[in-house]
Parts: C-alpha cells; sequence; structure tokens
C-alpha cells in the first residue's frame, strides 16, 4: 500500500461506494434498527457502529481509515477542528492533579487550551530541551506535547530521542502535531510517537474551504477518546466536510511538492537578501536542524518565518500593505499565499515571552508561480525604511541549494 493509492482509492472499492467515482456522503444523522436488541447492541459498541453522526458517520470513517493508514497508525478519529482533536486528545489524558510537559514552541490555542486546564487542577510546564524534560518531570507528569517543525520558529525536534525518551519515563505518552508537515512528509507513528494530531484546515483539505482535525494511534488510546471525549464534547467532522478531507487526499501527493518546489525557491531568494536578517526554513542547509530534518522528514512543507531587517512595527505593516499577490490573513496550507505578522496581532509582552521578534513575518507559499511571489517581495522589502532591492541573486541561491529527498 502506498500513499498515492491510499490517497486516491483506499476503500473506494469496497461494496457501499455502488462504483460512485466519489463515495455517497451520507447526509443522515441517525441509523435505525431492524429490533430493539440490534439497536442495544450497536450503542454498545458504538465507537465502531454506526447510531448517530455525533459519534460515527460512514464518510468520516473513510477519511479516517485513510489518514490511519497515511500516518501508518491503527485508528483515526476526525473531528471539527483541530482545536477539537487537540483538546479532546489532551482531556483523554488527564485527570485533575495531573501534569503536562510542553516541548519547544507549539500553536498558540493549545497553551491556552493547557493553561484552560489549570481550572480543572491540570499544570503544564514549558520546556526547551530534553535537559529540562528530566529537571521539569513529576511524578504525575502524564504526557509530553510537540511539535517539529515548531510553531512559528520552525525549530526541529529530533523525534525519535524524544519518543524514546518519553518511553524510558514510566510510559509518558507523547502527542505530535504533525500539521506543519502532513502525513506525506513525516510520520512520528513510526519513530515512536504515541498520538499523532493534525489540523486538517491546511494542507490535507488544501483549498481554504474546510476546518477540520484528526488524532491518529493505537486502538488502545483511541477507543475511549472516541466512547467519551468525542461524544461529550460534540466537536464532531461532519461527513460534507470529509468529503472534503477525501477529495483533498485525492490531490495532495501532487500539491506537496508543488508547495515544497515553491516554497525553497521563495525562501532561498530571502535568505541574504538586504530586507531580511533571518530565514527560518528547515529545508534550507543553513538551519540549525536541517541535518535531523533530513533524517527524519521526507519533504519540506512551505510555511516558513523571515525576520525582517526592522524592530519598527509600522515597516512591518508597510511591508505587508504593499504585496500584492501574498494576501494577508490567517492560517496556512492553502493553494493561496498568505502572510500574517504577530507583531501586528500580539501584544508586545506576550511576544516578548516567546522570543518573536517585532520584524518577525509568517508566509505561507501557495501555488502560484515562484517567480511572481519572488518579485512581489522583492517590491515590498524595497519599501521597508532604509532597505534596497536584491541585485545579485543567483549566486546567493547557489551556495544555499538545499538537499531535499525526491518526493
Ligand atoms: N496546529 C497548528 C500547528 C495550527 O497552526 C493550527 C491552526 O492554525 C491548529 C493546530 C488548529 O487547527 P484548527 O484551526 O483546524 O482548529
Amino acid at each position: 500500500m502506498n500513499d498515492e493509492w491510499i490517497c486516491g482509492r483506499l476503500g473506494e472499492d469496497e461494496p457501499w461506494t455502488l462504483g460512485a467515482v466519489n463515495p455517497p456522503v451520507f447526509e443522515n444523522s441517525l441509523f435505525t434498527f431492524a429490533t430493539a436488541g440490534e439497536l442495544g447492541e450497536a450503542i454498545r459498541n458504538e465507537d465502531e457502529r454506526y447510531v448517530y453522526w455525533r459519534g460515527t458517520n460512514p464518510t468520516v470513517d473513510l477519511a479516517q481509515r485513510k489518514l490511519a493508514a497515511l500516518e501508518r497508525g491503527e485508528r483515526a478519529k476526525c473531528f471539527g477542528s483541530g482545536m477539537g482533536a487537540i483538546a479532546a486528545t489532551i482531556s483523554s489524558l488527564v485527570s485533575a492533579g495531573d501534569h503536562v510537559l510542553v516541548l519547544g514552541a507549539v500553536y498558540g490555542p493549545t497553551t491556552q487550551f493547557l493553561r484552560y486546564l489549570e481550572k480543572f487542577g491540570v499544570t503544564h510546564t514549558h520546556v526547551s530541551d530534553l535537559a529540562e524534560c528530566d529537571s521539569a518531570i513529576r511524578e504525575r507528569t502524564r504526557l509530553l506535547y510537540f511539535e517539529s517543525p515548531s510553531y512559528m520558529a520552525y525549530a526541529i525536534v529530533d523525534i525519535a530521542e524524544v519518543a524514546a525518551w518519553a518511553r524510558g519515563r514510566r510510559g509518558l505518552v507523547t502527542v505530535m502535531d504533525n500539521t506543519w508537515s502532513t502525513p506525506l512528509f513525516q510520520k512520528p507513528l513510526t519513530l515512536g510517537v504515541d498520538l499523532v494530531v493534525h489540523s486538517l484546515s491546511k494542507y490535507v483539505g488544501g483549498h481554504s474551504d474546510l476546518v477540520g482535525g484528526v488524532v491518529i494511534g493505537p486502538s488502545r488510546l483511541i477507543r475511549p477518546l472516541a466512547l467519551t471525549e468525542y461524544q461529550l464534547y460534540g466537536a464532531a467532522m461532519s461527513p460534507h466536510d470529509a468529503a472534503k478531507v477525501i477529495k483533498g487526499l485525492r490531490t495532495l501527493p501532487v500539491r506537496m511538492p508543488a508547495h515544497q518546489e515553491r516554497g525553497l525557491a521563495v525562501a532561498r531568494f530571502l535568505a541574504g537578501h538586504p530586507g531580511v536578517r533571518e530565514v527560518n526554513h528547515p529545508g534550507l542547509p543553513s538551519h540549525p536542524g536541517h541535518a535531523i530534518a533530513l533524517r527524519q522528514m521526507s519533504g519540506f512543507s512551505s510555511l516558513f518565518s523571515v525576520e525582517l531587517a526592522t524592530d519598527e512595527t509600522d515597516q512591518v505593516a508597510i511591508f505587508l500593505d504593499k504585496l500584492r499577490h501574498f494576501r494577508i490573513g490567517v492560517s496556512w496550507g492553502g493553494f493561496e499565499s498568505l502572510v500574517n505578522a504577530p507583531a501586528l496581532t500580539t501584544e508586545e509582552s506576550v511576544r516578548a515571552t516567546m522570543g518573536i521578534p517585532a520584524g518577525l513575518v509568517r508566509l505561507s507559499v501557495g501555488l502560484e508561480p515562484a517567480d511572481t511571489l519572488i518579485e512581489d517581495l522583492d517590491e515590498a522589502l524595497k519599501a521597508i525604511k532604509g532597505v534596497n532591492g536584491m541585485t545579485d541573486r543567483s549566486s546567493r541561491e547557489k551556495d544555499l541549494s538545499p538537499q531535499v529527498h525526491p518526493n
């Protein structure tokens, strides 16, 4: 079973699809039963039997089977958003008095959710490496949560090393957000991670018309979550959104190499541009985590950050306003190129604690021609006070040509 077949065909030749080229979308909120006994039996196994759409649905099931196969996991459960998946997953693993370790920078609302859990007696500690994990671990530490590449900084975590460390600590459960890489470019479960979460709203959906999430892992961890948090939080994925996930997966193996190529072309251009201090893209050989990234990833997506050569937020705003092809907006991973700047959306004190400089800008490179995007960026960079355009880009690009795996 290769990934392209999983994306395009897995589960689609079964009798229930009647040969439809796109599998049917089951729009019914409930299923009926021939006898009371059959209903009772279905309810006792509601994580696997079709009873009510808040718990199970055949179209959602197909999306789940594909995502589980792509990540090489036993089971997957799809949610109405990435945050739905993250909140339900963390909740399923902790009780009052428990403690969570958070390694490296993670998506802001994930941290907000962990803070929210404090009112139920669950605490957490942010750490930056395994040595800090060793000193921060407590008797009641239940899980270690992380992303790689990390949020906004795109730092690389050695996934196998972290998973082995956690296994050696009374089987601490590891949960990793793999949204950046998609299940095509990185498979953390094969490196020893226990549970993987994704926002499907990014590259997997790919068309900026879907909000969804998923958790993938062994049945022993997914089944209790499916029977409890999934049912009780009510953050179920709708069958219509599952159909969009299935459509997104059909083209994911074609879109991701295109995102990779365009993202790297733009990153290479920006590295060394006089208007840019730093490019945080793990696909560039100059990135501190590049060697580990090549070992554990088979490709690079096209979301990264750059630090502009300015400390003034009004200059960052001028840069954003000048862009014509990059659109200003939140989210990422769609067909359209997007730009966002934490300095314009996050309070200065919060930014300081997260170590985010005023000039940091996040770029999500879409599927437009790279040359168009590069010209757009060059023009906008020239608008920053004290910055001139790039004169000789060819020599710089050659120095930084990345070693990318073929897919
Ligand atoms: N994880 C990461 C890394 C994200 O960037 C996001 C959203 O931006 C999420 C999770 C949450 O996903 P959603 O917006 O689908 O709830």
